[in-house]
């Protein structure tokens, strides 16, 4: 009997091709059309595009909405729309009542002195405006700075909602009476309200002076003072992420 002769590498790259392409055939007759490939998910996956509808993106859209906004008498008295300002990934909101004269020329939530005052305090518990995010109940000025009257609020409302949607604080600071009374839904007063948390629809919100009475009355700081240690340290002790807030 001739002992077997070991195949070289070309009979045995062409003996495989043989056998795959007979298995091939047999499964095109057992009606196969596709050959089965791994499974998308394990393949290695490129990079994801930036996620559309991203928080920035998402508060632009708004601003533009807003901005179009006919829903009450001061579009038409307004010189700037003043949606807010600040980082769409902040862990800290703060909530005023509405632009005055300087916010209402630049656009800007808080620029005058009681916005001074509130970047001041901003710094005092260790952040910068950048990293927080300030918004006020009415983004439009009224006139020779009056009260909100209760259907402009009405109107209004529901932008500053969708900002907190978007921007999803763990903390939310309601600046002054105006701002407390809205978001709780009550008619206690400031002095009352503050000093404690209370809940916002699943959110932590403290209540504080406004910037602009503390400038009226600046005995009244050292509460305002208090009101934010309690923000600092809630913020410190829930783990917060400083690079973001
Ligand atoms: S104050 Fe608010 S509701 Fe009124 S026009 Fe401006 S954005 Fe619209």
């Amino acid at each position: 009997m001739t002992p077997h002769r070991k195949d070289t590498p070309l009979e045995r790259v062409n003996r495989i091709g043989r056998e795959l392409s007979r298995h091939l055939e047999l499964q095109r007759k057992l009606g196969l059309e596709f050959l089965p490939i791994p499974a998308l998910d394990a393949l290695p996956q490129p990079e994801p595009p930036p996620a559309p509808g991203g928080k920035e993106e998402l508060l632009e859209d708004l601003r533009r909405e807003t901005l179009a906004c006919r829903r009450c008498s001061l579009a038409g008295t307004r010189t700037n729309l003043v949606f807010g300002a600040g980082s769409a990934d902040a862990q800290l909101m703060f909530v005023g009542e509405a632009p005055g004269y300087h916010e209402d020329r630049q656009g800007i939530p808080f620029v005058g002195r009681a916005g001074q005052l509130l970047t001041k305090i901003i710094q005092a518990i260790g952040l910068t405006r950048e990293q927080v995010y300030i918004a006020n109940i009415l983004k439009c000025r009224p006139p020779q700075n009056r009260d909100p009257t209760a259907e402009e609020t009405i109107n209004c409302y529901p932008y500053l909602l969708r900002q907190i949607e978007i921007i999803e604080p763990r903390v939310i600071v309601a600046l002054g009476g105006v701002a407390a009374k809205k978001l709780l839904k009550t008619e206690a007063p400031t002095g009352r309200l503050r000093g404690e948390f209370h809940d916002f629809m699943g959110t932590r919100l403290i209540v504080t002076y406004h910037p602009a009475y503390l400038l009226r009355s600046p005995g009244e700081k050292r509460k305002t003072w208090e009101d934010m240690k309690k923000v600092r340290d809630y913020l410190a002790a829930s783990g917060r992420d400083s690079r973001k807030l």
